[in-house]
């Protein structure tokens, strides 16, 4: 009957093993690593630190567990670079451009309304002069020394409506300017959304290299999304369809996972028995022969 001891012992290690809790991505802090960072991007290492680990985060508080790890001795760590391409160089063109209009129509706007009061002025001026010439031509004992008073004056007025005039002209040529300003931000603008809609994700994370690259940096706000977007790859995290999610493929300005986010973590997270994996192992066969037989 001793065989019948080894057999229940054996049953029982198999039977243990097959509740055996896997351990999953999600138990050991993955590590990561700054590499290099593109110069115009005016961000220094220790500032990149800081966005990542605000992305990191939201993945961290939502799953209640430390999921990323700076840790550049690490030897598999995840290299993070901040690349540049034509986006940033664009957007950084938009960004500038947009500046100098918003200056130009502000310096604009104050030189066309004191355009307008010393035109405003220069009409109660004339008016007043036109009502003295009346009242002039009315008496009958003109002085020549009024006479000379009201020559200077008109000429002074004149002087006054050159001047206005010139000034009118100038006005108009920076309007034009500013038109042009204007119609080139547009069309820079419409080059970036092109660009933007033709590659969507503002970084990318390469599981055979280990490598997220950011490749363009619009605000703070959408920097740390990128970083949480590609993070949530190299936890194993696939696009999904909400818009708003951190996983959806264009880039948002989100911060904090959605409930789609959550449910997908935690579906990576999920304690699985060696029971559970085989049972989906056994499932997925299934699934494969069922569609094989179909095709
Ligand atoms: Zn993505």
């Amino acid at each position: 009957m001793k065989w019948f001891g080894y057999l229940a012992f054996a049953l029982a290690i198999v039977g243990f093993s097959y509740f055996y809790e896997l351990p999953n991505v999600c138990d050991k802090a993955i590590s990561y690593t700054i590499g290099g960072i593109d110069s115009r991007f005016n961000l220094t290492k220790s500032q990149v630190l800081e966005h990542i680990q605000e992305a990191e985060s939201y993945w961290e508080k939502a799953s209640g567990k430390n999921l990323f790890v700076y840790n550049p001795s690490a030897e598999k760590a995840v290299l993070i670079q901040m690349l540049y391409d034509e986006r940033q160089e664009i957007s950084t063109q938009v960004n500038s451009e947009q500046i100098d209009v918003s200056q130009y129509k502000t310096s604009l706007q104050a030189r066309v309304s004191d355009f307008n009061r010393r035109s405003d002025q220069l009409e109660q001026k004339v008016s007043a002069f036109n009502n003295k010439i009346s009242e002039w031509n009315k008496n009958s004992s003109q002085s020549e020394e009024e006479y000379n008073k009201l020559v200077a004056e008109q000429a002074e007025l004149e002087q006054q409506t050159k001047e206005i005039n010139a000034e009118a002209r100038t006005l108009q040529q920076s309007t034009n300017d500013v038109n042009v300003k204007i119609d080139k931000l547009n069309g820079n603008i419409a080059t970036l959304q092109t660009v933007v809609k033709a590659k969507p994700e503002e970084g990318l994370y390469e599981s055979a290299s280990n490598t997220i690259s950011i490749y363009y940096n619009n605000s703070r706000r959408e920097l740390i999304h990128t970083i949480e977007h590609e993070l949530g790859h190299s936890l194993g995290l696939n696009h999904l369809p909400n818009p708003l999610a951190i996983m959806y493929v264009q880039t948002n300005e989100t911060l904090e996972p959605t409930i789609d986010d959550l449910r997908a973590l935690n579906l990576i997270c999920k304690k699985e028995t060696v029971l559970d994996r085989v049972k989906s192992k056994k499932w997925q066969q299934t699934v494969t022969k069922r569609l094989n037989g179909i095709m």
